[in-house]
């Protein structure tokens, strides 16, 4: 396993690998949900590549960048078994050199949802997805449907930019008790963990009224609101049920469409969705 941090090394590693590369752009302090994620690349792929950064443009300023958990080591033990080619864990320098000036943004797709609660989120995760891509040049890239917009929008850049990148998107790892891996359930303290499978009760309580035939959007988010207001340390920032692609609010769920919400546990803001197809 190849471990590098310039983008002179990255090169010179890149260079050594034949056929197909597929890349896992992760954040690190990784759990089951990357490693699905890398599995899965390791499968399709002569070569698997994962960048591990934490990327300060994606954060809002009260935001939690700095608490983000870091541990290099222990990922780097995760990895290690499932035969990982090239890490590649740049600094915030190296991606952001002094007089840094180039941003890639998506336009309609990032306005509602995380981009209306994190304004400038995407335009961080664009411009850093948009980087590796160019660095790493991976003929495939693997995404979690975990974070459905965050997917949603980079296939629209890597349309609208012609990336010749074939976008792969897995499904949502989770604990036993449903709730969505994620780095941010560290910060969950005991008892908002407990309080935390809230959001996947929400969206299983929507889902089975859509599989008994409930078809108005607004009675779907509604038993999600009323499944999260009976949890007394929810804090929902919004629930919505969209159209898959477009992310538009429905009045009538019709086609491939998207239960989405974001709640505050405690001081922890988890996300999670289910699809409807
Ligand atoms: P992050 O490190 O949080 O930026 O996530 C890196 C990648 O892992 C993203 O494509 C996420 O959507 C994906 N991911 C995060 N959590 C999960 C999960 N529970 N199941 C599947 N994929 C996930």
């Amino acid at each position: 396993m190849m471990i590098v941090n310039s983008l002179d090394e990255l090169q010179t590693a890149r260079h050594l690998l034949d056929g197909t590369v597929g890349l896992v752009p992760t954040m690190g302090y990784l759990h089951e949900g990357h490693l699905s994620l890398i599995r899965r690349a390791r499968e399709d792929c002569d070569h698997v590549a994962v960048s591990i950064f934490v990327n300060p443009t994606q954060f809002g300023a009260n935001e939690d960048l700095s608490k983000y958990p870091r541990d290099l080591e222990r990922d780097l033990n995760l990895i290690d078994p499932i035969g990982v080619d090239l890490v590649w864990n740049p600094t915030p320098e190296i991606m952001y050199p002094p007089g840094y000036q180039t941003w890639v943004e998506v336009e309609t797709l990032t306005h509602p949802l995380e981009g209306r609660m994190r304004p400038g989120h995407f335009k961080g995760v664009t411009t850093v997805v948009a980087k590796l891509f160019n660095a790493v040049q991976p003929q495939r890239a693997y995404f979690g449907q975990k974070d459905a917009q965050q997917a949603a929008v980079i296939r629209q850049m890597v349309r609208d930019l012609n990336f010749p990148i074939e976008m792969i998107v897995c499904p949502t790892m989770r604990e036993p008790d449903g709730l969505a891996m994620s780095s941010r359930n560290k910060y969950l303290e005991v008892e908002d963990r407990q309080a935390a499978t809230v959001l996947f009760h929400a969206l299983s309580a929507a889902k089975s009224a859509y599989e008994n035939g409930e078809r108005s959007a607004e009675k779907l988010r509604t038993l999600m609101k009323d499944t999260l207001a009976a949890e007394p340390r929810a804090n929902p920032q919004y629930v919505s049920c969209a159209n898959y692609d477009t992310l538009e609010e429905l009045d009538v769920v019709k086609g491939k469409s998207l239960l989405s919400l974001a709640v505050l546990i405690g001081r922890t803001r988890l996300i999670d969705n289910f699809v409807l197809e």
